[in-house]
């Protein structure tokens, strides 16, 4: 038996299994959750006969490492388990299959592609039993609001690995495409100063911290330029108490994406050095970059090809794209080690309502991270 074979004979368990993750719902900020879904799936690494670490945090949800195998080198396979979606959302849209797809909050981004990995561990103990390097899981809590409590322990264990695969949706819909490159990442909070006063007696003493943002609003969503590949989107702004009172205080949210280092560094100078338009106001920036692009680096290529060619003789196509959401992919890339990224489910809608995996896609796509983990 070759892995496809042992995988397609087990679809049914690698559906039921994704149905239990998805269900175990885990919102990057709700601990409680997070840390139930974590010991679900350290229950299911052990009974699997891996070493598992639950990597307990204070505050944020824990993580977990588990490993199976023998040798010095290791392989890193890295998931999140958290989702966008809020607590609740579960039984607004609970675990559904139509038509041969999957649905459910966090079913393609990326517990879609988590369920592969384990059940492409679960196929090398039952045909190979030995494999060259140790394989690590790396399970963590908060990708999805900016990797804080996670992002050393992820650099830290890509260190120690001769590559890393990361299980997040594929690209494309259909086509399954892995992701070759992704834009790096900005956050930025503004403060805006201004003056208030009485809108009706003291108009000419106010300074309008809302008028000073609108300017800076919209020079900063000015910044877009696709054809370079930078973005940049105001995504929150807060400020002002009512009609009669001329608000002095105000606060936005920046998002900035840029597709290369060069591109990064000169967005990021231009928005920390924004300055007020208005006489008499400040504009605070903090915030900073919080993750390299993920570059088509050698090592990454020389990764995807060999993948490409498994894909080919597992009988799929595996085409590569660049993407401009980041993954975890971005830290382990920046820091030379061989990323694949992208591999995971193939489906649609990630962070939307009709998120779905395709389910004759499970079985191939956990072979193919069985082949690379195994030879
Ligand atoms: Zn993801």
């Amino acid at each position: 038996m070759n892995f496809l074979e042992y995988l397609i004979g087990h679809q049914a368990e690698m559906v039921d299994t994704l149905r239990t993750v998805v269900s175990y719902e885990s919102p990057s900020r709700e601990k409680i959750l997070l840390d139930r879904l974590t010991a679900y799936l350290a229950e299911l690494f052990c009974s699997i006969g891996a070493d598992v670490k639950i990597l307990e945090q204070p505050e944020a949800g824990n993580h977990l490492r588990a490993s199976w195998g023998e040798g010095k080198e290791q392989a890193l396979i890295l998931c999140h388990i958290d989702t966008v979606w809020p607590m609740g959302e579960i039984d607004k849209r609970p675990f559904r299959i139509v038509d041969g797809k999957a649905y459910g909050p966090g079913v393609y981004d990326m517990k879609g592609g988590l369920v592969q990995a384990i059940f492409a561990l679960k196929s090398i103990i039952a045909i190979q039993k030995k494999v060259p390097r140790k394989i690590v899981f790396l399970c963590t809590s908060d990708e999805e609001i900016g990797s804080q409590t996670s992002c050393s322990l992820i650099e830290a264990e890509a260190h120690n690995s001769a590559f890393v695969l990361v299980p997040e949706p594929a690209a494309n819909g259909k086509q399954g495409a892995a992701k070759l490159s992704r834009n790096a990442w900005g956050m930025y909070d503004m403060k805006i100063i201004g003056r208030s006063a009485h809108a009706g007696g003291d108009h000419n003493k106010g300074i309008n911290a809302l008028e000073e943002m609108a300017h800076q609003i919209l020079k900063l969503q000015a910044m877009t330029d696709y054809d370079i590949g930078t973005t940049v989107s105001v995504g929150e702004a807060q400020g002002g108490a009512g009609y009669n009172v001329i608000p002095g205080l105000a606060t936005a949210k920046v998002d900035l994406r840029a597709s290369t280092k060069k591109e990064l560094a000169a967005a990021h100078v231009k928005i920390m050095g924004l300055t007020p338009f208005l006489k008499g106001a400040a504009v605070i920036v903090t915030g900073g970059i919080n993750r390299p692009p993920l570059l088509a680096t050698k090592a990454n290529t020389l990764l995807y090809e060999k993948a490409r060619r498994y894909a080919e003789e597992l009988g799929f196509e595996l085409p590569g794209v660049h993407v401009g959401g980041v993954s975890d992919g971005n830290l382990t890339s920046a820091i030379g080690v061989a990323t694949l990224d992208g591999i995971g489910a193939v489906g649609d809608g990630a962070h939307a309502v009709h998120e779905n995996v395709l389910l004759e896609a499970l079985a191939p796509r956990a072979a193919l991270l069985a082949k690379l983990l195994a030879e």
